[in-house]
């Protein structure tokens, strides 16, 4: 654990940072979650035969708790809405889900016992620092064959956290892969499962090398339409149009995402296109942006398609994303009404 008083705010960027507190629960199959509780943040003991070890049985979720403009509430973003994707998910992994109760629990405790860890509002600054919390579930019991595990581990880690591409709002580079894919119909695209996160190292990698920050991802049938940009949700915008790929099984259903197409329907009156979205067009986009917890939203300024370079809004970031940018971080921040009930007030 690092000592609150020792981190300087301004430098922190998606990193971790550890904190004093961490959560965990356990569950035997077949037998029902009980509540857990918090422990000092620190090495957890397993069977090299555990579950997600071997055969990868394991999923996350990524929420985060901010401090509000007054300085003293702390706001977490739509925590029921990780709490079903994490359910869904364990269902999808043959483990057992953890109840919604249970979770926003968990969560509650992690943020209040890590208070002095929530970076402070900054009336000065664009970008403002978050304490990201991290919640995973486990097969943490040892098994041989590829079975289900017979134990797990539910635990919630937080750390504070700043921008997570270099330089905040400066708009990103990214290069369209069409030899790798993330995910394909029928399989996990759309859990938020370790192993995707691997098998996106190397790609990723790849990409780096050559400049660029990240890799879009395109379908892995047709090799045509976008997918997702790294662990980031798609959007672009043309004329008052904005546009995502629908969600199709091999899409993580951002809960970014979801909040995006809500505000650009109801504060912005854009029309909103859930669609199959061919690269082609998305590379002729008036502006175009990732979104997620983490990425929040990141102006995509170049695209590389083909060994062509495509920029978008000049490679600057485009005026309806910095709208939705500014009205999305200010319903975090307890800056504009929350009139979604998204915002929960850690008690
Ligand atoms: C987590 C994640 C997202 C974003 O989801 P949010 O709920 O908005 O944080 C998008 N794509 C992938 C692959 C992810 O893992």
């Amino acid at each position: 654990m690092v000592n609150a008083k020792d981190i300087r705010w301004d430098d922190l960027t998606f990193s971790l940072t550890p904190t004093a507190f961490m959560y965990v629960s356990t569950c035997q199959e077949n037998s029902p979650w009980k509540p857990g509780k918090l422990e000092p943040f620190g090495n957890i003991s397993i069977s090299p035969a555990a579950g997600v070890l071997n055969y990868g049985q394991g999923i996350f979720e990524g929420l985060k708790a901010y401090c509000a403009k007054d300085g003293k509430k702390v706001l977490i973003f739509r925590p029921e809405a990780n709490a079903e994707r994490l359910a869904d998910g364990c269902n999808r992994l043959c483990m057992p889900p953890v109840p919604k109760d249970i979770f926003l629990d968990a969560i509650n405790q992690v943020v209040k016992a890590n208070r002095e860890y929530v970076p402070p509002y900054r009336a000065d600054k664009v970008a403002q620092g978050s304490l990201y919390l991290r919640p995973v579930v486990w097969g943490t019991g040892a098994i041989l064959g590829v079975n289900a595990a017979p134990s797990y581990t539910f635990l919630v880690y937080a750390s504070p956290v700043g921008p997570y591409f270099k330089g905040g709002l400066q708009p990103i580079k990214l290069l369209v892969t069409s030899q790798y894919h993330r995910a394909a119909p029928g399989g996990v695209g759309s859990v938020k499962t370790i192993g995707n996160y691997a098998a996106g190292l190397f790609p990723k990698h790849l990409a780096k090398d050559a400049g660029f920050s990240e890799v879009i991802y395109l379908d892995a049938v047709e090799n045509k339409y976008v997918e997702e940009t790294g662990a980031a949700n798609f959007f672009c915008i043309r004329g008052n149009t904005i546009y995502t790929p629908e969600l199709n099984g091999s899409i993580l259903p951002g809960i970014t995402r979801r909040s995006i197409l809500q505000l650009a329907t109801d504060k912005l009156k854009l029309k909103v296109s859930e669609c199959r979205l061919p690269i082609e067009e998305a590379v002729q986009a008036d502006e175009a942006f990732a979104s997620g917890t983490a990425a929040i939203v990141s102006p995509i300024g170049q695209i590389s398609y083909k060994d062509k370079l495509y920029e978008i809004s000049h490679n600057q970031i485009g005026p309806l994303t910095q709208k939705i940018y500014k009205l999305l971080v200010d319903i975090q921040h307890g800056v504009e009404r929350d009139t979604y009930g998204w915002m929960h007030e850690v008690q």
